[in-house]
């Protein structure tokens, strides 16, 4: 084991991890690397366990695997596989749709979906922090087949927040999106807490609710949409949302909606530390407590 893999040259990537041995030892190197401490009392001593990529502790003998206690724990597909499954959906730019992986790792198309899962899980803790500085929010509508119907209507698509760091020269910084209940002022109120830090400044267009909530105090600035030229950076996100959407995963049902929206948040947030988002990965799914399947499926049912 040579350091850290760094990169995201898929040639690179085969020559690194040749086997499952090779990223068992790759897991071993980060699981103890802060020195080793058992789980179940603590003690700081531990000696070889069954095989060499378990550790046994020398108070209690408590014998843990490399995956143990980690979002690999369970996960029946060989090592080799979950890794490639990671690579892919991380590293490519525009992920892969759970179809595609499946074929390219050799792996059955529920199975990458469920893994999928779990990178996405990984992929939202990685990208929760509240936007700062000046911020554009705004409401929109995703999905639907009622093109032609005027007005917005919230029968057949789904209502999205969404919040975009303004870092001045015309470019964007961190952006946060979520699926919301309707857009009354309370719900986009609630929207923003966990989506902007009260400090920042905000701007927004004269939707009704964004006056309502300046009214109970906000400091909220209020700009004329102008077909959204008055927003630009964030209309231009919505843009981009919606054909990553359409051209990456073709159909999306309501109720797994977020799930894109956290793979899109985590794909443009990280774009520039692509390099590294494979260790990012890798290392969230060390240190998470293991996932049931079933927490992850809520609300989320399988799609492509
Ligand atoms: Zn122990």
């Amino acid at each position: 084991m040579d350091g850290l893999f760094l990169g995201l040259s898929g040639i690179d990537f085969g020559k690194k991890f040749r086997n499952n041995r090779d990223c068992a030892e790759y897991l071993y190197s980060i699981k103890w690397a802060g020195g080793y401490v058992c789980t179940v009392c603590g003690c700081t001593s531990g000696i070889k366990g069954r095989t060499s990529l378990h550790r046994r502790c020398s108070n209690c003998k408590y014998d843990e695997s490399v995956t143990c206690n980690t979002l690999f724990h369970g996960v029946r597909m060989p090592l080799l596989k979950a890794f490639h499954l990671i690579f892919r959906t991380v590293c490519k730019k525009k992920g892969m749709s759970s179809v595609e992986l499946a074929t390219e790792v050799g792996v059955q198309q529920k199975t990458a979906w469920k893994f999928k899962l779990k990178i996405k899980n990984a992929m939202v803790q990685e990208s929760q922090a509240k936007l700062q500085g000046d911020v554009q929010v705004d409401e929109t509508l995703v999905g639907g087949y009622s093109e032609g119907c005027v007005g917005r209507s919230l029968e057949e698509k789904t209502a999205v927040l969404i919040a975009v760091e303004d870092i001045g020269g015309g470019k964007t910084g961190n952006i946060r999106m979520e699926v919301i209940e309707s857009f009354k002022a309370d719900i986009i109120g609630l929207g923003m807490d966990s989506m902007v830090a009260t400090n920042a400044k905000i701007k927004t267009d004269e939707h009704k609710s964004y006056g309502k909530l300046k009214k109970e105090g906000r400091d909220i600035e209020m700009t004329k949409s102008e077909k959204g030229a008055s927003l630009d950076q964030l209309h231009k996100q919505i843009m981009c949302f919606k054909l990553w959407l359409r051209g990456t995963h073709h159909k999306c049902k309501p109720s797994y909606l977020q799930t894109y929206i956290d793979e899109y948040v985590f794909r443009f947030n990280s774009r520039n530390a692509r390099v590294s988002i494979f260790n990012s990965i890798i290392f969230k799914f060390m240190n998470a407590v293991p996932k049931i399947y079933v927490d992850l499926i809520v609300p989320c049912v399988q799609n492509t």
